[in-house]
């Protein structure tokens, strides 16, 4: 019998207003209600009298010393009395409105009583009596109810539908799975997290719930991946190799030997007919942006058209520069699209792309507009795609017939969402930085110290560096950020200019005035740039050598590793002075993290424990997954284990071996809902 199939009407007592309530928690049938687990438990361990706190719940044992007396007042109300014996002490117990409760007090029984503790009257307001001879500790289940349901009723009717129904349950986990990893079958597992007589048994039960959960999310993704491989459904790129080759000695550096690595993963995906669905990582300097060029160029030899999207204007008017430069030798035409320019411009830039005239296109998320439409698009490279919705990716993808998909990041994935969020993506990494880059100095000091940054600013200017100067983000408000970057940007005038030219960039300015000042920046013709955090992510000015960040409590810390990765990106020995007065424990934390490590992934893992998962990656659009049971943070070992198995049995077919006859029906309802997971 699948349980998934039986309606909760068929227990006893549950009619249409029942069965309402009960699907307002999201309960659908008996499936549902026996794996509705509780959201905590209460200990219900025997406390001595000694440890009684005056208000607070405790649990007694005791004597019962009197027959219970029932006395009744007004309409319906009633009060039971009676008497135990608590380690020498005659202490009064006392139930309101539930006389039925008398049975349960048999003179010179043994009796626990939880309740209220009255310190000055010695007495207990019951709420809950554990029986006769079974005054063992015990373990509280407590749910997540609304107003439709009380807590009672919900267990009751779990145990009534266990009863009924616990010989039905199957297990889905395969049994060579359920020994290796000394888990509970399913029967047991719904018992003990229901109904737990010990820790012990709860905490194995906890185990092997949060296992089930992770592995069935898991086979969920596996599924996915491995019908996109298996179908052929990606396009195939025939590339110009020996174009690409020659085009990569003719570049001013080498690759990296990891910049290497990750571009023959990427042109071998894309000479494929699988679908490429690849996360690019490498930390802030890495050089992300070439191997991405690599890639657009040899789809471009291919036949198609790339486009790359970037979060900002800024970054994007730098890529198509970089770009433009890189390739206008090769008689490769690129154009930009961005929010800001006008309708004609617009209109004149999307017809060649449309027509197909246009081989590499770069732009921000004015690229998804339905006034955007490819002639054969290949190749969508995402930049900085933490910054973008999981909409916004997806739209950029049906822009084309599946072309292949590049998303690059700098935030380090931590294990979590390797494994969750961004398990149906390949992963390459860029685990190295181009040669003769020195590690970035990082300093804290607090607002009292700033002559100190002054100093050495001064310093750093006479031995021809150039400065950031990002001011703090008071608000959401930009008028209110750009008052204080205005603030900073008359207090460095009036300290190095006129000897030193400062710029201000901020987020009001006309894109030509972003350009602008960013071009004199990049040209050396600025010396302190002071600016909002529009320059987060992306830019690339390899002369810059110093950060100043001003209150810098109040980034977060994957958003100061960004920022301080705008420097450290040439040869120059590279500074970092983050200005901040830390007002707890996690924001002092926070300095001395900094401080500590350059390491993107340490402090993504960081980050992630400190301020979870939605924070790091912006809320839903992440699409990190709710579980209900597990923990994808706290419980990453367990999580890491279910994604090996899960794959195992995708990797190789064994999912349609006989020993996983159970799993795979039921994962088949299942996929119904995964598959619409991004
Ligand atoms: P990110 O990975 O942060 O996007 P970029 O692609 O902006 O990094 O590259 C950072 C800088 O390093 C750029 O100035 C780029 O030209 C340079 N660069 C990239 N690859 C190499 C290399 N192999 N050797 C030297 N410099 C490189
Ligand atoms: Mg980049």
């Amino acid at each position: 019998m699948d349980l998934r199939k039986v309606s909760v009407s068929t227990l006893p007592g549950v009619g249409a207003k029942r069965l309402e309530a009960i699907e307002s928690l999201g309960i659908k049938n008996i499936y549902d209600l026996l794996f509705y687990f509780p959201f905590r438990y209460e200990d219900m361990e025997v406390k001595s009298l000694n440890d009684a706190v005056d208000q607070e719940k405790i649990l007694l044992k005791g004597i019962v010393a009197s027959d219970p007396v029932v006395a009744r007042f007004g309409y319906k109300k009633n009060r039971l009395n009676v008497r135990i014996m608590v380690e020498n002490e005659s202490i009064m117990v006392t139930f309101f409105n539930q006389p039925w409760l008398k049975d349960k007090f048999i003179t010179g029984n043994e009796v626990a009583v939880y309740g209220k503790w009255n310190e000055n009257r010695r007495a207990i307001t019951g709420m809950k009596v554990i029986g006769d001879g079974h005054a063992e500790d015990s373990i509280d289940s407590v749910y997540s109810v609304n107003k439709n349901i009380h807590q009672k009723t919900l267990i009751n009717l779990i145990k009534i539908a266990f009863e009924k129904y616990s010989d039905q349950i199957n297990t889905v986990i395969p049994d060579n799975l359920i020994e290796k990893y000394h888990l509970m079958n399913d029967h047991d597992m719904v018992e003990g997290m229901h109904f737990p007589k010990s820790d012990e048994q709860n905490e194995e039960a906890r185990r092997s719930a949060k296992f089930r959960e992770f592995f069935l999310f898991e086979c969920g993704i596996q599924n996915m991946k491995y019908r996109d491989k298996e179908q052929n459904v990606g396009l195939l790129e025939k590339y110009d190799e020996k174009y690409i080759k020659q085009f990569i000695d003719s570049l001013p550096f080498e690759l990296t030997s990891a910049q290497a690595k990750v571009t023959n993963e990427i042109l071998e995906d894309m000479n494929s007919n699988h679908h490429m669905n690849r996360l690019l990582q490498g930390d802030v300097g890495s050089g992300k942006t070439i191997v991405a060029v690599i890639a657009m160029l040899a789809s471009v030899t291919a036949g198609y058209q790339a486009a790359i999207m970037a979060p900002t204007e800024i970054l994007a008017q730098q890529h198509f520069e970089k770009i433009g430069k890189l390739l206008s030798p090769l008689k490769i035409r690129t154009s930009i699209l961005t929010g800001s320019q006008t309708k004609k411009e617009h209109d004149a830039i999307a017809e060649n792309v449309r027509e197909g005239k246009t081989n590499i296109i770069v732009g921000t998320h004015a690229l998804i507009q339905d006034s955007v439409q490819f002639k054969d698009l290949g190749l969508i490279v995402i930049d900085e795609q933490h910054r973008f919705g999981v909409n916004q990716r997806k739209n950029l993808r049906e822009k084309g017939t599946n072309p292949d998909v590049l998303a690059m990041t700098a935030t380090p994935i931590p294990r979590t969402l390797a494994i969750t969020t961004y398990g149906d993506m390949d992963v390459s990494r860029i685990d190295e930085l181009p040669a003769g880059r020195k590690k970035i100095e990082t300093y804290w000091i607090r607002s009292t110290k700033i002559e100190q940054m002054y100093r050495f600013v001064t310093k750093e200017l006479a031995d021809k560096a150039q400065v950031y100067v990002v001011t703090p983000l008071i608000s959401e408000s930009e008028k209110i950020d750009l008052k204080n970057a205005e603030l900073i940007f008359d207090k460095f005038n009036e300290l190095f200019a006129p000897k030193y030219k400062i710029g201000l960039l901020h987020g009001q300015m006309s894109n030509d005035e972003k350009e602008d000042v960013m071009n004199q920046f990049s040209h050396q013709k600025i010396d302190v740039l002071v600016s909002t955090t529009v320059i987060e992510v992306g830019v690339d000015v390899p002369n810059a050598s110093v950060m100043v960040i001003y209150d810098a409590n109040r980034f977060g810390l994957s958003q100061l590793h960004q920022l301080r990765g705008r420097v450290g990106r040439g040869e120059k020995q590279s500074y970092c002075i983050l200005i901040a007065d830390p007002k707890n424990e996690t924001a002092l934390e926070r300095m001395k993290i900094l401080t500590s490590t350059n390491d993107g992934f340490v402090l993504a893992e960081e980050d992630l424990k400190m301020r979870g998962a939605g924070d790091v990656l912006g809320n839903r659009q992440s699409g990190l997954p709710e579980f209900k049971v597990g923990d994808p943070v706290a419980d990453i070992n367990i999580l890491e284990v279910a994604q090996i198995e899960a794959e195992e049995i995708f990797k190789n077919e064994a999912i349609a071996k006989p020993e996983n006859k159970v799993l795979k029906s039921f994962l088949s309802d299942e996929f119904e809902q995964l598959n619409n997971f991004d």
